[in-house]
């Protein structure tokens, strides 16, 4: 079996494969990255594309994702990909909603959040989008940006080569890994460093590390629509006052528990599902709508209708957007833990695993990989 080197080798091309690889790179280390698949076909490339600072709680996870926000940029830039920094705002239209973003906007800036409370008439300066019956304000954050998931996927890969050197191997499962070395497509690879990053896949490398360690599965359904006019932007991406029980971010508001009352009594429906909705644009002008949460490690294949009709049922209540034609829907899978966003084993020396085990993987991957590769000695 021939032997080959690098000082640092990658499991999965998905966003967290990637960030891992940009942070060794960008330190001077010799990277090879092996996605088992033709191109990464997992939760990286069935997001929404948000960066999203604002749903990350107040301390050392918010200032990862700031951290991350940041380093995205640095990507974004060098590789010339299209991203939209156009912020967020989760906008309300019921007395409990209004009460947590006007709560958060008074508390959050002395913690270090860049946002504040705009009114109806400032709301509507900010977006085109949203209704203005019943509109009672929204919280505004600077912070958020959005790319396209399948644009970074396709595009990282090939800038990480030209500018890097970092070799990719598609089409090649890694079969084994020891210290020091993995196997591959009947070849031997020798890394001083070894990340596997394989998103849920919880069987096929170190699965003692997953037994009894809480980690199960979440299914997602979404959707895109067709590409709105050429003139017309979405601005912010947006959420609604659903979003505030979904992000931990807002447990610090004493009015949160009314509205989480309020929603479990009268929104059973999506309650059920785990819907709470948001929208970003991509580039293209299409607008990417979801979603749902459903927990189990056994993920259903089969999507359901009645989910999609309840996500655009409420869309269509606060949405005004020249089309909402829909063009595709599909539904991503993401590990997902009770208590931790992300979770790292080290089950043999050199070989560190790192999951995202929330659906927080598009906005803290670059911070995640810069504290494992650091705590690594791989980088400074
Ligand atoms: C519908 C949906 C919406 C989301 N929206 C957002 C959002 O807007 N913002 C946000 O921050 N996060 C979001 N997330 C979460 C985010 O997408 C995930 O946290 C992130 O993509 C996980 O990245 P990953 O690289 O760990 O996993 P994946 O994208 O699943 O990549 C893992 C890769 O490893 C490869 N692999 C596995 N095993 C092997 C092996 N043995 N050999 C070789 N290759 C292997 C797989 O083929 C795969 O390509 C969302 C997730 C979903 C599902």
């Amino acid at each position: 079996m021939s032997v080959r080197t690098s000082d640092v080798a990658i499991v999965g091309a998905g966003i967290v494969g990637l960030a891992h690889a940009y942070v060794a790179a960008r330190s001077g280390r010799t990277v090879a990255v092996f996605e088992r698949g033709p191109a990464a076909a997992g939760a990286s490339v069935r997001n929404f594309g948000m960066v999203w600072p604002i749903g990350q709680p107040a301390g050392p996870l918010h200032e990862m994702a700031l951290r991350s926000r940041e380093i995205w940029l640095d990507v974004l830039r060098e590789a010339r990909l299209p991203f939209l920094p156009t912020g967020s705002l989760h906008v309300t239209y019921r007395d409990d909603e209004a009460a947590v973003g006007k709560e958060f906007a008074e508390r959050a800036p002395s913690l270090g959040y860049e946002c504040a409370w705009l009114s109806p008439s400032e709301t509507v300066t900010r977006s085109r989008a949203v209704r203005t019956e019943g509109l009672l304000g929204a919280l505004w954050s600077s912070t958020e940006l959005s790319v396209d998931p399948r644009q970074v996927a396709s595009r990282l890969p090939e800038f990480r080569t030209e500018r890097y050197g970092v070799r990719f191997s598609f089409n090649t499962a890694v079969r084994n890994v020891e210290s020091g070395s993995l196997e591959a497509a009947g070849a031997r690879w020798s890394a001083n460093t070894i990340i596997v990053a394989a998103g849920d896949d919880f069987q096929t490398l170190f699965p003692e590390c997953f037994r009894g360690s809480g980690i199960t599965r979440c299914k997602l359904q979404m959707m895109r629509t067709v590409a709105q006019p050429s003139g017309w932007a979405l601005g912010p991406s947006l959420a609604f006052g659903l979003t505030f029980k979904h992000y931990p971010t807002f447990r610090i508001c004493r009015s949160l528990a009314a509205l989480e009352h309020r929603i479990e009594r009268d929104a059973q429906d999506l309650e059920k599902w785990g819907i709470h909705v948001m929208v970003s644009q991509t580039a293209k002008r299409e607008l990417t709508i979801g979603d749902s949460h459903e927990y189990a490690l056994a993920v259903d294949v089969f999507d359901k209708p009645i989910v999609n009709q309840l996500i655009l049922d409420y869309a269509r209540q606060y949405l005004t957007v020249p089309t909402l034609q829909i063009a595709e829907t599909w539904h991503g899978v993401y590990a997902k833990h009770p208590d931790h966003a992300y979770v790292r084993f080290t089950p043999l020396d050199g070989v560190h695993l790192v999951v995202v085990t929330t659906g927080v993987g598009m906005t803290m991957s670059f911070g995640i990989a810069e504290q494992t590769l650091h705590n690594a000695g791989v980088s400074r």
